[in-house]
């Protein structure tokens, strides 16, 4: 077994990579195994001996107060540095323990600047829409800033009458005094490179349109720039692949847009089509990508991933939490990890294998053997458990 490494902006991936796993609080116990199951599954279908994952444990959260570890150790994150891939499963928000989230946390100690995720559908899922099969999006969320920066201060602490008397005196800003205050950084560093890795991917994977999502009518020095440092970044480095919206001559090029995120909610509702890959800042894109990932019925089973792309170090993770009333239950719905499983083998270059879990995922829903979320809202359904369900989409491979 060999490590995965990084050159000139590649990963270099051997036949036989060892790969990080954080396991997870909750359901994490349940979800998990089964996806490394899934995943060691396709492999051996896909390419028999030749190519193999060597898993290793990275003690997160819960498991890692066990061992006796601190919740999120550097000795965690060094093995994640270390072995730039890893699979999570949910973490649990530790409530007073000095994180806002162990989830920010490890995306913010790690610099992983872009959230990924794709939202298709998957025939047979139950959805609220009529042809929920023209959504088929990638949103590339800014992980690092806007509020996600947790720069924030309580009405009536010192560092608000601080803030405030600055922002008064100084600045001339009116507030009143019981207020909360927040600050939303945004920069050029953070918002090209994200928007930079949002081209990256719609030219390697052939995508027709990049579109850059922001609040730049109302907020002009964080939204508004977001977009325009966006538009830099692609015609600085990107002239001869992209043409931007309404520009003659784009006949073969990507094409590269800009909404407002109100309108881009109608737009994504009504007209899901004529979007492709999306790029936005942190918050447009939390809730972007959750409204998608409804729209498609598939917020249980929504994979993501979290991507430096400079560094090479990546987290594909579940996109749901630890659903503690399930946790040890083999009852709930392990598709979000096994997805995520997914976009690790397309990064790893694994095609066949990740295609051939896609299909039995798909066939499995067909065939409505399926676990308890899935279940309650399709006629006719076999509510299946957990492990039963990664059961299913192995032989279904
Ligand atoms: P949650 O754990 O996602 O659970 C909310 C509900 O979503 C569950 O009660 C269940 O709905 C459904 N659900 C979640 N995962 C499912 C699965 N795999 N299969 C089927 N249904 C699933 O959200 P939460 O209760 O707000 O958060 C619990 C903890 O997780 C908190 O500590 C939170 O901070 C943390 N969290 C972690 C992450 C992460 O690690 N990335 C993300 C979000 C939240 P029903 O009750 O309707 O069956």
């Amino acid at each position: 077994m060999q490590k995965i490494t990084f050159l000139n902006n590649q990963w270099q991936i051997p036949n036989n990579p060892i790969i990080g796993y954080i396991v997870g609080d909750g359901i994490g116990q349940d979800v998990t195994p089964v996806a490394i199951n899934v995943l060691n599954a396709a492999v051996e279908k896909a390419y028999s001996n030749q190519k193999s994952i060597n898993w290793q444990e990275v003690f997160v959260g819960e498991k890692a107060l066990q061992q006796g570890k601190e919740l999120l150790g550097e000795e965690a994150l060094n093995l994640m540095k270390d072995l730039r891939i890893t699979l999570k499963g949910p973490l649990t928000t530790p409530v007073g323990k000095g994180f806002r989230s162990l989830n920010v946390a490890i995306r913010q100690k790690l610099d992983l600047y872009a959230c990924v995720r794709p939202v298709k559908y998957f025939p047979g899922v139950p959805n609220p829409m009529k042809h929920p099969e023209k959504l088929d999006v990638i949103i590339f969320r800014e992980n690092t800033e806007d509020v996600y920066a947790g720069i924030e201060w309580e009405k009536g602490s010192v560092g608000v009458q601080k803030v405030r008397n600055f922002l008064i005196s100084e600045m001339g800003v009116k507030m009143r005094p019981d207020s909360g205050i927040g600050i939303k950084p945004i920069s050029k560093t953070g918002s090209q490179r994200l928007v930079k890795a949002a081209i990256n991917y719609a030219i390697n994977k052939s995508r027709k349109s990049v579109t850059l999502v922001h609040k730049g009518n109302i907020m002009k020095f964080t939204e508004g720039a977001f977009k325009n440092w966006g538009y830099q970044v692609a015609e600085q480095q990107f002239i001869e692949q992209l043409a931007k919206e309404g520009a003659g001559n784009s006949h073969d090029k990507i094409i590269i847009k800009d909404r407002i995120a109100d309108a881009m909610f109608q737009q994504l509702l009504l007209r899901p089509d004529e979007y492709d890959v999306i790029a936005t800042t942190n918050l447009n894109g939390d809730y972007l990508s959750d409204a998608c990932a409804a729209q498609v019925g598939g917020l249980g089973i929504a994979p993501g991933a979290n991507i430096n792309y400079e560094t090479g170090i990546a987290v594909f993770e579940a996109t749901h939490g630890t659903a503690p009333k399930y946790a040890g239950l083999d009852k709930v719905n392990p598709g979000s990890v096994i997805l995520s499983g997914v976009m690790l083998l397309e990064t790893l270059g694994w095609q066949e294998a990740a295609d051939m879990i896609v299909a039995a995922v798909t066939k499995t829903i067909q065939q409505k053997t399926v676990t308890y979320d899935l279940a309650r809202q399709m006629e006719n359904a076999t509510e299946i458990k957990c492990s039963e369900f990664g059961q299913r989409i192995i032989e279904n491979m």
